[in-house]
């Protein structure tokens, strides 16, 4: 076999899958893990694809759910991750949950015995040398510390981030417009805007004062030892401002001067929280400056105390984590690929991913652009409207840079979820117009219908064949 390696540094989620996909579209891979020459502050074992923490893969429906529905085109693309996943599954309900020992000997046992894929268990500790003209770097949000430095040297500085500061992020069709108004504050245009920028949400004092308290009172989650406290300035929690003084907040990200609640304008509002697009499909909403370590049960909770925010579904609630992940929509092209450094592609959590099953859909999809292009057949991306494309695209392409807040990096990692996809045509249902749960679940069916047709189209599948089965 003359073909030369693809590398890829890291077997993680993402590095094992890509490891995969290159080797069974027929390139020879070079894995290079650390593990155990160097250890990580999570990884416990040197097990290739290693849990860090909980065991679930989290919903197998692929009909209703965004993450079932890149388990099932993962399925048909092949998977080695969701293979080993569902030879071991442990009960759950309607949750993949997986033996995480049997899973990592499983996923390292396949690579081992793979014939074009050799394992190096050393730290790459530098950018891919010249000579490694198709390279994955896969190391995750713990990449090594002199990796992580040549990166930042590679890409600059602000482009690598080593925590997350996320705010939650609200479907735009839950939230209450009879409630909410669309304003920017004092109707600035700005460069790229319309004067109408932001959803506000108004408070009343009664109503705020009830929020800043049910923020002090609500349980937060711990950082690990190793983590640090990693708080700077312009980015605290919501619930460290709010323990600095009643009105710290009302002074910070929810000051209402400059806003006119469009729905009742001869009353000042106390205070008014701002959404602001998130996608560039207009589908999600993130709450600015509502960063947060609250625990989850606790957001959901506190944060649809908001008026117009009561029936708000959560995209992606907030967290503050040790995280190593670079700013992929100015860095990345359509096919994960540095734009600084074409055959160099990153996968992973470390391209603003989060979670094991997007990192190793990421991953599956870096192996196969990589092997395509060693290969000689580039491969385009795949279509916006499947799981693997809304998530890509999410990477790559969708995420707004707001224009108000020049220089600011805004870009954070997220599962996927229904809010990356393009809306749908829904099918026509004779006599009967659906409404509420039977809408949404409607909607969330056709979603998952055209996801699943649209990936078999593009891995090239026999429909005719699926059809008939
Ligand atoms: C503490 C913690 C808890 C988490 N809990 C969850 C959870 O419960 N559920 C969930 O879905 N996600 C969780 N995550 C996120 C999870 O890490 C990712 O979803 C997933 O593991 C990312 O896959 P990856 O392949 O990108 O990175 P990883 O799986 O971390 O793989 C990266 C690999 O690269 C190796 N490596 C790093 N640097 C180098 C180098 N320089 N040279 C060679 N090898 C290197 C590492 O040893 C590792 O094996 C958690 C993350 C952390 C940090």
């Amino acid at each position: 076999m003359n073909t030369k390696p693809i590398h890829i540094v890291g077997g993680g989620l993402a590095g094992s899958e890509a490891a995969w996909q290159a080797a069974e579209a027929g390139v020879p891979v070079v894995l290079h893990e650390m593990r155990p020459v160097r250890g990580t502050e999570a990884h416990k074992t040197d097990g290739l694809a290693e849990l860090v923490c909980s065991n679930s893969f989290r919903s197998d429906d692929a009909e209703n759910n965004a993450v079932g529905l890149l388990h099932a085109e993962m399925r048909l693309a092949n998977s080695l991750i969701m293979a080993s996943g569902d030879v071991n599954q442990v009960p759950a309900g309607g949750a993949l949950a997986v033996d995480r020992d049997g899973f990592s000997a499983a996923v390292t046992a396949r690579l081992e015995a793979h014939p074009l894929i050799s394992i190096a268990r050393e730290e790459v500790s530098g950018l891919p040398p010249a000579d490694w003209d198709q390279a994955i770097i896969a190391t995750g949000p713990l990449t090594a510390p002199s990796l992580a430095e040549a990166i930042a040297s590679e890409t600059g500085a602000d482009a690598l981030a080593f925590f997350d500061a996320i705010a939650p992020i609200i479907h735009f069709d839950s939230i209450d417009m009879d409630v909410c108004w669309f304003q920017s504050r004092y109707d600035k245009i700005g460069p790229g805007g319309t004067g109408k920028d932001y959803i506000n949400c108004p408070m009343n004092r009664e109503q705020y004062e009830a929020f800043v308290r049910a923020l002090i009172d609500g349980q937060k989650t711990e950082f690990k030892e190793w983590e640090g406290t990693p708080y700077f300035d312009g980015c605290l929690p919501i619930e460290v401002m709010a323990e600095r003084g009643p009105e710290t907040l009302r002074h910070g990200p929810m000051k209402p001067m400059g806003l006119t609640n469009a729905h009742n304008p001869t009353v000042k509002p106390y205070a008014v929280v701002q959404l602001r697009q998130d996608n560039a499909l207009g589908t999600l909403y993130n709450m600015v400056g509502f960063q947060t370590k609250l625990r989850h049960g606790e957001q959901s909770h506190i944060f649809r105390m908001i008026p117009g925010l009561e029936n708000a579904e959560f995209a992606r609630l907030g967290g503050l984590h040790r995280n190593t992940y670079i700013n992929s929509p100015t860095l990345l092209d359509g096919t994960l690929q540095l734009k600084l450094r074409p055959g160099l592609r990153f996968a992973g959590q470390i391209t603003g991913c989060e979670g094991y099953v997007e990192s190793a859909a990421i991953g599956l999809l870096a192996g196969r652009f990589a092997a395509a292009e060693r290969l000689g057949r580039p491969l385009a991306p795949p279509p916006a409207t499947t799981a693997f494309g809304a998530l890509l695209n999410h990477i790559t392409g969708g995420h707004i840079v707001s224009d108000d807040e020049p220089g600011k990096r805004s870009f954070q990692p997220m599962n996927v979820n229904f809010g990356l996809f393009p809306p749908v045509t829904m099918p026509k249902t004779e006599g009967k117009r659906l409404r509420g749960k039977e809408k949404t679940q409607a909607k969330k069916k056709a979603v998952t219908a055209r996801a699943l047709s649209d990936c078999r189209g593009w891995l090239g599948l026999d429909m005719t064949a699926e059809a008939a089965e």
